[in-house]
């Protein structure tokens, strides 16, 4: 498929340029003239989170993908904000972002990364879509009153969401024009950028922690830019669990609204992987890329680490499974007539602890052989090659 000038969308063209003018230039020569107001950076922040995790939180992982359910309040925000962020209706964006999944890195895939940095980014959006204009793909959607009733006034509920609400609220403090340019104006150029990087950066930097079928990457500063979709390996591979920072530490605002919004009961069916299949998607992506690594240096000691990887990899498995096993006799104890007292549920806890200390330690080996074999490959390669 070769896009040519025809098929320029010129509408889009001009937004994507006039928007960051007026946005950074125009809100420069009001901060010149007037100075800041609390206000104008509270309602910015606000508004970059409001807008920002709705794209995210909404469009994305509740609507693209369903990994939860919503409340129809929590979906209307998502709606309300998401049409604010000016990235095309839910149906159309979320129609895009399937066909991203399915054929990704493909002439199909209308984000595709092998088009170039820049085409990805945003470069694509200056283009008419040609890929299922209709939203076929989105029939589970179509008749969703909420969904209908956005389609049809999203520009009217983005402007009113976007533009008029923090103007009212600049009206408050005598600021309606510096709450617009920063809460409407300056604001979407971040959320446009942030967001568009999962899209760019995020198929072209960080590591393939989960899977090599595709170039979708996991990068812990790119989530703290992208509200957390930074972990795009892991949302790649996992596209229907509600996270995407997998780990509790790992920074992911978007899962961590959806987990607020279920203790509120707003969310509910968050579907999360077994914790084992994402252990064995890690492990086979360690040992591919130590062999990458060692294999092509020193086939032999390859050999060599292969076994014991092989070996390490059934233990690792193995204290998963007891931490597992140890967690459900917990939850059945739990669910069940048999005794509760103190001292039993004392009991099960420290059983957990000392499977988690098991397992961390057994992880612990295996990222150390992994490590040593690298270390010894790469030795093995300047011995052989001083002059390198
Ligand atoms: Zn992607
Ligand atoms: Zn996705």
């Amino acid at each position: 498929m070769t896009l040519t000038k025809k098929d320029f969308d010129w509408t889009n063209i001009a937004f994507l340029i006039i928007s960051p003018m007026i946005g950074l230039v125009g809100t420069g020569i009001y901060v010149y003239f007037n100075g800041i107001h609390w206000l104008e950076i509270t309602l910015f922040v606000i508004m970059y989170f409001f807008t920002g995790l709705s794209i995210t939180a909404g469009y994305h992982r509740l609507f693209s993908h369903r990994s939860y359910d919503a409340h129809w309040t929590l979906r209307l925000f998502y709606l309300v904000f998401g049409a604010a962020a000016l990235e095309n209706t839910m149906l159309r964006w979320a129609s895009d972002h399937r066909i991203h999944h399915k054929y990704v890195d493909t002439d199909r895939d209308p984000y595709n990364i092998n088009r170039g940095g820049f085409y990805a980014h945003m470069g694509w959006i200056f283009y008419k879509h040609t890929e299922d204009p209709d939203a076929a793909n989105m029939s589970d959607f179509k008749n969703d009153a909420l969904v209908k009733w956005q389609e049809k006034y999203y520009i009217p509920i983005a402007v009113a969401a976007g533009w008029v609400l923090p103007g009212l609220i600049g009206l408050t403090v005598g600021r309606p024009w510096g709450c617009v340019l920063w809460g409407g104006f300056f604001r979407v150029v971040f959320v446009h950028h942030m967001t568009f990087f999962i899209n760019s950066w995020a198929h072209m930097f960080g590591k393939q922690t989960y899977s090599d079928q595709d170039t979708s990457r996991d990068s812990w500063w790119l989530a703290f830019l992208t509200y957390g979709e930074g972990y795009h390996n892991f949302h790649h591979k996992f596209q229907a669990d509600y996270r995407n920072g997998v780990r509790w530490y790992q920074w992911d605002p978007s899962k961590w609204l959806i987990a607020a919004a279920h203790f509120f009961g707003l969310a509910t069916r968050l579907n999360r992987t077994p914790s084992r299949t994402i252990l064995l998607a890690r492990t086979s992506m360690d040992i591919k890329r130590t062999q990458k690594e060692v294999e092509s240096v020193r086939p032999d000691f390859w050999a060599r680490v292969q076994v014991q990887l092989e070996t390490r990899k059934k233990r690792l498995e193995a204290a998963h499974q007891r931490v597992a096993e140890a967690k459900a006799a917990y939850v059945a104890l739990k669910d069940s007539k048999m005794d509760q007292s103190k001292k039993l549920i004392a009991h099960y806890n420290r059983r957990i602890k000392v499977y988690e200390r098991r397992f961390e330690r057994e992880r612990a080996r295996w990222k150390g052989i992994l490590k040593d074999a690298v270390l010894q490959a790469r030795s093995f390669r300047s011995a052989s090659n001083p002059a390198a």
